[in-house]
Formats: C-alpha cells, structure tokens, sequence
C-alpha cells in the first residue's frame, strides 16, 4: 500500500485548512506541492505554472475534500478488538474487558496481528499521528514499533506500568520498568517516526516509586508523559484513598513530577479549580474524550469553559471506551457534548465544528509541541487525509447541488460520517493507506 518515500508530489483537491485562532479556511480548490522530504513548498488557491509542477507526481482529486492528517492525541492499542462491548462504569469495565484482554498480549501472536490492525485502521480514518497506550509487555511493545514503523504511521507509544491493584500479570516493579523503558527508548525514541512516552495507567495502579520513576523518566528524556486524571468519581475517591497525604488527585501527580509541559492528562473531566490552575501553572495537557465519557457514563468535560481558563487541552478516541477510531467522528461527538453540557450549565459554551476540526489538527499538534504538522503552509510536513464526502449516507443530486458550499460539504462529512469516508492519506508525502486505485 505504501508508496516510495522519496518522490516530489502533489494533491489538487478542495481544501479546508485550520488557521491560528481556531477556525478553518475553505478552499473550493487548491494545490499542494512537496519536495522529497515531504514538505510542503506551495500551497495556494491559484494553480502552479508547469515550471513549479514539473517533476512532481500531482494526484488530482478536485471532487474530493483534504484535510490536514488528524491527530489522535489519546487512544488503546490492546483495546481495539473490544471497542463497543461492556458499557459499564469505568472500574468494573476495567476489570471485566480492560485487564483480561491486555494480558492476551503476552503472546506476541496476539500483539503482532493486534497491532498491525490498530495502525492500519488508523491511517484507514485519515489519523497521521496517534499517541497510544500499550500493555506492560516489554516483547510487545517492540512489536508495536516495529508494526507503526512498517505502517509509516507517526506513532508515540507507552508501556502501560502498574505495580498495584491490576492482576498479577499485568504488573511490573520499579526496577523492571526502569529497564524495560530504557530498553525501548534506546530502540524507539525519535527513530522512523516514533517517540517513547512514559505511560502510568493512573494513579490507583501506581505506587509512589513507579510514580517518580515516571517523573523523573520522562524529564531526563523530554518524552511525553500520559496518564488519566479525573475521569469517575470512584476513581477520584479510589485515588485519594491511596495518597491520603495528597490535597487532591492533580496533587499526587505533581508531587512526583509527573505534571510538566509534555504531561497529556485524560480526561479530567472533574477537576477542581485549584487542580486546574496546578495543571494550568505545569502547562500540562488535558485531553478530551467525548466518546469514552459518553460510553462510560463518565460525565462531560467542559471544554470551552477551560479553553477560557486558558487550559491547554487536546482531543483523543480513548478507544476501547470510545468506540471508535475515526478523530472524524470524535470531532462530532465533541459538538454534540459541548450542547449537552451547555444545556444544563445554562451557559453558552458550544463548540462548532471548527474548533473541534481545528482541535483535532492544529490544536493536537500544538498540544504535543509539533508545530511542523496539522496545518497546510510551506514548510510544513504533507501529512494529509483525503475524504470523498460522496460517500455519505444516501445523497441525492438534489441535496449535492442545494447544500454545495464546501462548509455544508464539511458538515457532512462530519454529521454523516460514513467508515469509508477516508480514501487516502498520505503522511511526508507518502501515500500510507489508499481505499482507491492509484
Ligand atoms: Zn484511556
């Protein structure tokens, strides 16, 4: 499926392209270029003359829309095969689906072909970049690099510690994680398009060792640190009952310098107000997941409220919880919560479909520092997700011809989410999943 790295390229195609304040431009037809090295070096609604497109292998799909590549800032490897089974609270869903299907990864049969269906689905949805839990087996998670850097996928990755209150194969100890993560940092971290992340499942299945281990880990190696934070209130209750010196859960992580500025937190949907400026004060990330929640009965972030307490916050599947991997329709459930959440705060807190497209692009990839992707200018990298919105539910000519303007194309295409929608995505140029002949 991949194509060869290496070659000058270009897309004419529809456009839409978030900018810096949240919003999106539309383009009813525009042209990218990159060079070699996958970046972009034109990109404008006027066409290129020959000379600017000579050498350059142009893909033309002027009926179709391109995105910038989506950025699933928060999802489960292991946990995809189970997606939309056991809705339940968050604990007793962890013990009866979570646990028993990790420990199946200790067979590397199971986290071979596991892994290479959890990447290809990804790119299959238009998402370039996916930051993902792993389990806590050292032999799989190698796995799983290896398969994210055979799928061309950028991928950054964690071993899922836990040293307390998980089944015994599922734990590790300080020592053991120590190793194993220096083990795969050597191997992994920022090689093909991987990265390390130093990954304590929470709090509840963390000891004050493995904690610090975690801190300390993950500032040595500028990785990135995820965890989950103040998703349920028996988890919040479960937590506090475990560090009882701890003035709150954002407290106990920040104790054992867990909470900096490459900290991504999921969920925190509870969060005190004093937990919120100690996050804000760390410009640790907060990331949102509107699918979980819902499934999980969690309750519902307040997203723009924080976004006007000036939280950095992202957006991410959490599949298994969420129960699906397309960031497309991740997008729509985080329109569809914001409502609920504004009707019964009685506030004005809604959250259009820019800003959740613009969160799962420019505002993901700020979240985890790369300000070389989720947007289209020159310089940037051609990571690009191509969806034909004809393959939304049943279309008339009628309805295509009345509601044309590439902002109702838009809204289609995030309303009327189809799985096949993607039809191309491309990540430095190169094409990674193609749903079409090319
Ligand atoms: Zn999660």
């Amino acid at each position: 499926m991949r194509s060869k790295i290496g070659k000058k390229g270009g897309l004419i195609s529809a456009v839409v392209n978030p900018t810096d304040n949240g919003r999106l431009e539309f383009f009813d037809k525009a042209c990218l270029l990159w060079n070699e090295q996958g970046l972009i070096t034109y990109f404008s609604p006027s066409m290129p003359t020959a000379d600017q497109m000579a050498g350059h292998e142009i893909l033309l799909r002027e009926n179709m829309i391109a995105l910038p590549g989506l950025i699933d800032l928060h999802t489960h490897l292991p946990q995809y095969e189970f997606a939309a089974q056991g809705a339940a609270a968050l604990l007793p869903w962890l013990t009866n689906y979570t646990f028993p299907q990790e420990a199946r990864f200790a067979d590397d049969a199971v986290a071979e072909l596991q892994s290479l269906n959890f990447f290809e689905s990804c790119l299959s949805q238009g998402t370039t970049t996916v930051v993902a839990y792993l389990t806590n087996h050292l032999s799989a998670a190698e796995i799983a690099f290896e398969e994210a850097a055979r799928a061309g996928i950028r991928a950054y990755l964690g071993l899922t510690l836990m040293d307390r209150n998980v089944p015994p194969e599922l734990l590790t100890d300080a020592r053991r994680a120590e190793k194993d993560m220096a083990s795969l940092i050597g191997k992994y971290h920022n090689k093909a398009r991987s990265q390390f992340v130093v990954t304590p499942r929470f709090a509840i299945s963390c000891s004050a060792e493995l904690l610090s281990l975690c801190g300390e880990v993950s500032r040595a190696h500028q990785t990135l640190l995820q965890t989950h934070i103040s998703e349920n209130q028996h988890e919040i209750t479960e937590t506090l009952r475990l560090f009882p010196e701890a003035k709150s859960y954002a407290a106990v992580y920040d104790h054992y310098g867990c909470l900096h500025e490459r900290s991504l937190l999921g969920h925190g949907i509870h969060l005190s107000d004093d937990e919120r400026l100690l996050i804000r004060d760390r410009r640790s990330v907060i990331v949102h997941c509107p699918v979980s929640n819902n499934f999980l009965g969690s309750g519902i972030m307040p997203y723009s409220r924080w976004q006007k307490e000036h939280l950095r916050l992202g957006l991410g599947t959490d599949v298994a919880a969420g129960y699906s991997l397309s960031m497309l329709h991740e997008a729509r459930q985080m329109t569809e919560m914001a409502k609920l959440r504004a009707f019964f705060d009685d506030e004005d807190c809604v959250v259009d479909i820019e800003t959740a497209l613009s969160q799962a692009t420019i505002g993901n990839a700020r979240a985890i520092q790369r300000d070389d992707i989720g947007c289209f200018a020159i310089g940037k990298r051609a990571d690009i997700a191509v969806v034909d919105d004809s393959r939304c539910e049943t279309l008339s000519d009628e309805e295509r011809n009345h509601y044309a303007s590439l902002k109702e194309r838009l809204a289609r295409v995030v309303y009327r989410h189809h799985p096949e929608m993607v039809t191309l995505t491309l990540i430095d140029g190169e094409i990674v999943f193609a749903r079409e002949k090319t």
